[in-house]
């Protein structure tokens, strides 16, 4: 489809970065083409149409997930809560420790930032290990929010992620 051939145009491979032996993958330039960020944009929303029934927020990850999560929210007509590391909300917090593809790492919500029984769907921009969407998946459990789904624009396969996010599911647009 030209929309998804437009995004994968839009994302550049830097090997050894942030550490050697790692193909970072970086979404900059999809961010820098108004089309290509529309074109995510257009294609989460129609996976959302076509998947959910209702959807109460949407839910991003520091910090990239801040990138697509509120334009989504926007389109789609409802709220956006922001996953933050440790340290940086104000008020009461709901905190867990997660691993990193590189590193340790603490997520936080706000704790009035989910009701019970909400639903959610979370974003990011890259599904690595899964680790720190599962974080995020486990605040939400803390909160009893009902986690719908993830959403990310690249799943890199050989980390197998989705296998961490089960029986939550994994909708990406871009695999490597
Ligand atoms: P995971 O927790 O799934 O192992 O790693 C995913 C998290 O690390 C995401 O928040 C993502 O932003 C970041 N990340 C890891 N590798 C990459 C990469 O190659 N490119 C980008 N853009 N983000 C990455």
């Amino acid at each position: 489809e030209a929309k998804l051939q437009l995004v994968q145009r839009h994302v550049r491979a830097f090997p050894d970065f942030p550490k050697k032996g790692i193909v970072f993958r970086d979404i900059c330039p999809i961010l820098k083409d108004a089309a290509a960020l529309k074109a995510v944009i257009d294609l989460f929303e129609e996976h959302v149409r076509n998947n959910h029934q209702h959807v109460d927020l949407i839910v991003g990850l520091d910090a990239r997930g801040f990138l697509f999560g509120p334009l989504l929210a926007q389109r789609l007509g409802i709220g956006f809560v922001p996953v933050r590391k440790k340290g940086k909300l104000p008020g009461a917090t709901v905190s867990v420790s997660y691993d990193l593809e590189y590193g340790k790492a603490e997520a936080e919500i706000q704790e009035d930032a989910v009701a019970p029984g909400q639903k959610v769907l979370l974003i990011d921009d890259l599904l690595a290990t899964g680790g720190t969407l599962y974080a995020a998946s486990e605040l939400m459990r803390k909160q009893q929010a009902e986690v719908l789904g993830c959403m990310v624009v690249i799943e890199l396969k050989e980390l197998n992620g989705t296998d961490k996010l089960k029986p939550h599911r994994v909708f990406s647009l871009i695999q490597y």
